[in-house]
C-alpha cells in the first residue's frame, strides 16, 4: 500500500548532468573524472565549456559543448555558461537537471537514489548552502531582499516541473540578462530567480559538498551516502576526503582511493 505513495522510481537516465569547466581546465580537471565518476554516467554527462577540444570531444565521446562563452572567471561568463546549461537541459526530456563543477566528485549510483526520493512533477531544488543566513541584497526601491541559494561549487538539482516555471526569466538567455540585473554569480543569480522571484524554497541537502567546507571530517562510515565531493589547493594545505588508498602523489586530491572505495570493482582499484 506504501509503495504506490512513491513517486515513479528515477533512473539514470533521467538525470541530466551538466560540468561547467573552462579550456584551461580541460588537462588538470577533467581526467580525473573521465577515468573515474563519468564511467558510471557517460550517456547522461555533459560538459560546458568555452572553446572547441578535439582531444576532449573525443575522450567525452562527443560530449564537450563549446557555449561560445567568453573563458574569463567574470560573473557574465558564468552566467553565459549556465544559461547554455539550462536551456540545453530544457532541450531534452530528462526529469532532472543537475550541475556540478570540474572540481566535484559525483556519486552517481546515490544522486539517482536520492532523486528518487522526490517527483520531478513537483518543483524542487535541492542544494546546499555555503552561508549561515540568506543572502540579503538591495533591490530597487532599496528594499532588503533575502534568498538562500545552493553553492555551485557542492553541485545542485532542479526538477523539470521547476525549470518550465523558470524559462520566462532563465531561458534563451534571460538567465544572463537577470544576472546582469542583480550583478551576482550564477548560483546566487539561480538563488534569486527560484527562491525570490518564484518564491520556492530551497531544500537543503546536506549530502552535497563543495571545498568551501573541511572535506576531512566526511567520516569514511559515511561516505557512500554522500552525493558530491570537492578538493581545492592552498600552496601546499590541501582541502580533500580523507580516505586511504593511492598515494597522495599519484593522487593528490584523493578522487582516484574515494572511487576505488566506493567502487572497488574497478580496473584500476587495487584488489
Ligand atoms: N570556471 C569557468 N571559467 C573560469 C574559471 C572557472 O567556467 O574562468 C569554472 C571552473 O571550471 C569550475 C568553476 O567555474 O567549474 C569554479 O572554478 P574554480 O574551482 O576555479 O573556483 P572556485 O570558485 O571554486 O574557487
Ligand atoms: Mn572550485
Amino acid at each position: 500500500v506504501t509503495a504506490t505513495l512513491r513517486p515513479p522510481t528515477t533512473t539514470l537516465d533521467d538525470v541530466f548532468i551538466s560540468v561547467k569547466t573552462t579550456k584551461h581546465y580541460h588537462k588538470s580537471r577533467l581526467p580525473i573524472i573521465l577515468t573515474t565518476w563519468f564511467q558510471l554516467a557517460k550517456e547522461q554527462t555533459w560538459f560546458f565549456t568555452d572553446t572547441d577540444d578535439a582531444e576532449f570531444q573525443k575522450k567525452t565521446h562527443g560530449h564537450m559543448i563549446n557555449t561560445n562563452c567568453s573563458s574569463s572567471h567574470n560573473r557574465k561568463a558564468l552566467c553565459c555558461k549556465m544559461s547554455v546549461e539550462f536551456d540545453t537541459f530544457i532541450d531534452t526530456n530528462k526529469k532532472w537537471f543537475c550541475h556540478f563543477d570540474d572540481d566535484n566528485y559525483v556519486n552517481v549510483p546515490r544522486l539517482v537514489h536520492f532523486l528518487g526520493d522526490y517527483s520531478p512533477r513537483e518543483d524542487w531544488y535541492l542544494g546546499k548552502p555555503s552561508i549561515q543566513a540568506p543572502l540579503e541584497i538591495i533591490g530597487k526601491d532599496k528594499q532588503k531582499v533575502k534568498f538562500w541559494f545552493a553553492t555551485g561549487g557542492a553541485g545542485f538539482c532542479l526538477s523539470r516541473a521547476l525549470a518550465l516555471k523558470m524559462m520566462p526569466v532563465a531561458s534563451g538567455g534571460k538567465f544572463i540578462s537577470t544576472g546582469e540585473k542583480i550583478r551576482l554569480p550564477d548560483d546566487v543569480t539561480m538563488g534569486y530567480i527560484i527562491e525570490h522571484l518564484l518564491r520556492k524554497p530551497l531544500t537543503v541537502v546536506d549530502q552535497f559538498h563543495s571545498h568551501l567546507e573541511p572535506m576531512k571530517f566526511i567520516r569514511r562510515e559515511l561516505l557512500s551516502d554522500q552525493i558530491s565531493f570537492s578538493y581545492s589547493r592552498n600552496k601546499d594545505e590541501w582541502n580533500v576526503v580523507k580516505i586511504e588508498g593511492f598515494d597522495v602523489k599519484y593522487d593528490p586530491n584523493r578522487f582516484l582511493s574515494l572511487h576505488c572505495f566506493l567502487f572497488p570493482y574497478f580496473k584500476f582499484c587495487p584488489r
